[in-house]
């Protein structure tokens, strides 16, 4: 299990499969016929580079998630998953609300985004507004309940960060998605802890594939075709023949195949 700041957790329940599941699988799309011998680690590699993404499904995870219901919210956009949530027509909800430890203030230029943490003062002033309406809401589910309201109508009180948790179970290629979109840096704050609690309990089922994922998506970037344009002309005029390039490549530790790869990525 792994804590949360806020309050939640994530919890590996149990997984299938693993690196080896992986070329199992991809080794039956060879056949009898192949004469490609690869090592395990660089099949994988390899399937991730190209998106021959089938053979990751093979690996399954379940995972056990206590979060607020606005993360959950956003989580449970990622609709390849199999989900089971508490029911809060069954059960009386938690009243031990999430608590944003560090307030952030308003990005004026992104309106998804935040910037740096809220100025000191105006965080007290936050909190305890928090605080406050938290404490009111805890009173009035507790008063509804209390009064006889049914558990599916006093929940009209609770606010968004009040606790859900719900089992949710998960390949690995879409989890890699889930991943490489909730560890951006334009996820929210509060979606990514969670999101980096999942990386840190799935990596070890399948190492190599997790590498392969840092290598090929987590750490690669997309560019529009005018920023490649863009990137294009300024090498062609800042290193004519592409030989700068091929040399500092060389030097980073590029075999051969891969700055014939990306010459032709950053050149055309
Ligand atoms: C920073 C950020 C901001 C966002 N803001 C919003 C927002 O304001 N409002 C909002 O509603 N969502 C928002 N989303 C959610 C986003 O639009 C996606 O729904 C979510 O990220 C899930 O991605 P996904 O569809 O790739 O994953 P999944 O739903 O897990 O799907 C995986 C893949 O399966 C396929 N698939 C799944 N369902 C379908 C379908 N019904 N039809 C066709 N193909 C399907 C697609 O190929 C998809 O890529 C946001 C996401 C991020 C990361």
């Amino acid at each position: 299990v792994i804590n949360v700041d806020g309050g939640g957790f994530v919890r590996l329940v149990d997984s299938m499969g693993g690196d080896a599941r992986i070329v199992q699988t991809a080794r039956v799309s060879y056949g009898d016929g192949t004469k490609t011998v690869r090592s395990d680690a660089q099949l994988i590699d390899y399937l991730v580079r190209h998106g021959h993404t089938s053979p990751l499904e093979q690996v399954v995870f379940t995972f056990h998630i206590k979060a607020p219901l606005f993360v959950a919210r956003q989580w449970l956009r990622h609709r390849m998953a199999r989900v089971n949530e508490i029911s809060a027509r069954y059960s009386e909800l938690p009243t031990d609300f999430h608590k944003v430890r560090e307030f952030r203030a308003q990005s004026n230029l992104n309106k998804q985004a935040t910037t740096a943490p809220l100025d000191y003062r105006l965080a007290v002033e936050a909190h305890a507004v928090r605080n406050v309406a938290q404490e009111s809401a805890k009173r009035a589910y507790s008063h509804m309940l209390g009064v006889g309201v049914a558990r599916e109508q006093a929940r009209d009180v609770l606010p968004a960060s009040v606790f859900t948790e719900f089992y949710w179970q998960m390949d690995l290629n879409n989890l890699f998605k889930f991943l490489s979109l909730r560890l951006a840096w334009n996820a929210q704050a509060e979606t990514r802890a969670y999101a980096e609690a999942v990386l840190e309990l799935a990596r070890p089922v399948a190492p190599v594939a997790f590498a392969a994922f840092d290598e090929h998506v987590r750490g690669a970037v997309t560019l529009s075709a005018t920023e490649v344009r863009a990137l294009r002309k300024f090498l062609q005029a800042t290193d004519r023949d592409g030989a700068q390039l091929d040399s500092f490549a060389h030097s980073e530790g590029l075999r051969e195949s891969r700055r014939r790869e990306l010459t032709r990525k950053v050149r055309g």
